[in-house]
């Protein structure tokens, strides 16, 4: 079966982190692997040609590949562009029409960054978790919504609302992905408080009954958010809705050190060919501040192509490897400036950090 790829680069550090990626796919490639690549605009770059942020013949090509890879979107020039058109809208454009529900998050803390966690070394060394947000439903899509009139003020309103099939496929992605990994998912909600939450508890609970060897335990959320900076390495998998999925993958992501490091899947349903619709994506954004500079860390970008060997294309040795090789690097001490003290010697660019991981792949892999 062939590997068909998608490539958006998009805006700011997204073309130069992608420029990166590419090269390990080349090299992959001359090694004999068979990944068809395209590429196309998103985001600004495709306004500026388009005058859309997506246009319809990108998006169809997104629905029809193996996996898309997005670098990321926005700046400076579009801030004042109407809402329908701005470069974001690219981006949930895709999410929407993939449908793209389980959103992947990965929070782990390479040995030679432990020092950049806000928290103490030996809290954070060696964290692996991954934490399973529901994407398209929840509170962030629930009707009704809006800021009504009601007597004398104004009164905001959104609605928390689940469907059990909605939560049922967010649990089996993360008691599938469990067995890939340490074996136990810990699903967070507030059960004690709301009724989404009990239906959230009762579904999760029905459908572990066809993963008998996962061990499943539940947590109200806001204990979990305690949990996760007391003790982060009790967890392994955490599925969770869209709301608080927003807000406790972006703390266990903090737990890590640095946002040039945080690589994200979304998948959705699988397709014919029984791979998952898939976008992969670094959880940074186009970082404008920096662009153009070669400041950009492009690792990121890097471990989110490591994510589609495993979850799109079942090459899990070649992402660990993929994975292992950044880790050499870091402890060999190549640092792009996001991942260095003030003061610490000098820094590797994008295109120097992204040739050192392509050496020790290259070294892995023979
Ligand atoms: P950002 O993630 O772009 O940048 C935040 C800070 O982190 C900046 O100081 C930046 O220099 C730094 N940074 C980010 N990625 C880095 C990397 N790989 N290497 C080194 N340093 C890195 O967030 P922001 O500044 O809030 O947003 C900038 C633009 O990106 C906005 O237009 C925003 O809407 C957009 N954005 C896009 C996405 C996405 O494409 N998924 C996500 C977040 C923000």
């Amino acid at each position: 079966m062939t590997k068909s790829l998608l490539i958006l680069p998009g805006d700011g550090i997204g073309p130069e982190v992608m420029v990166e990626v590419r090269k390990i796919i080349d090299w992959m490639n001359e090694q004999g692997q068979d990944f068809e690549v395209s590429e196309d605009l998103v985001g600004g770059a495709a306004y500026d040609v388009h005058g859309v942020p997506l246009s319809d013949a990108t998006m169809e090509k997104a629905q029809e590949v193996d996996a898309v890879l997005l670098g990321a979107v926005g700046g400076y020039k579009y801030d004042e562009l109407d809402f329908s058109v701005k470069p974001e809208r690219g981006l949930l454009r895709l999410r929407k029409e993939m449908d793209l529900f389980a959103n992947l998050r990965p929070a782990q803390c390479f040995d030679a960054l432990a020092d950049f966690s806000s928290l103490k070394r030996d809290v954070v060394a060696g964290l692996d978790i991954m934490i399973v947000r529901e994407l398209t439903s929840g509170i962030y899509f629930g009707e009704p919504r809006g800021i009504i009139e009601e007597g004398n003020e104004r009164v905001g309103i959104n609605t928390q609302r689940y469907t059990e099939s909605e939560i049922a496929r967010a649990a089996r992605s993360a008691f599938e992905l469990a067995r890939r990994r340490g074996g136990k998912v810990c699903s967070m909600e507030k059960a004690n408080v709301m009724e989404s939450g009990i239906l959230w508890r009762d579904v999760v609970t029905e459908e572990h009954a066809n993963y008998p060897d996962i061990e499943l335990t539940h947590m109200y959320a806001d204990n979990g958010a305690m949990q996760l900076v007391r003790n982060p390495k009790q967890f392994d998998v955490i599925v969770t809705d869209n709301l608080f999925g927003d807000l406790l993958s972006d703390a266990a992501a903090m737990l890590t050190g640095s946002l040039g490091m945080l690589p994200s899947a979304s998948l959705g349903a699988p397709m014919a060919n029984g791979r998952p619709k898939a976008l992969y994506e670094p959880v940074h954004g186009s970082a404008p501040d920096i662009a153009g500079q070669g400041k950009a860390n492009p690792c990121a970008c890097i471990l989110s192509l490591a994510m589609a060997l495993r979850y799109s294309f079942d090459m899990g040795e070649e992402a660990t490897r993929l994975e292992a090789s950044v880790e050499k690097v870091l402890a060999d001490g190549v640092r792009t400036p996001d991942l260095m003290q003030s003061g610490e010697g000098t820094p590797a660019t994008t295109s120097q950090m992204g040739d050192a991981v392509l050496e020790a792949f290259k070294r892995a892999s023979s």
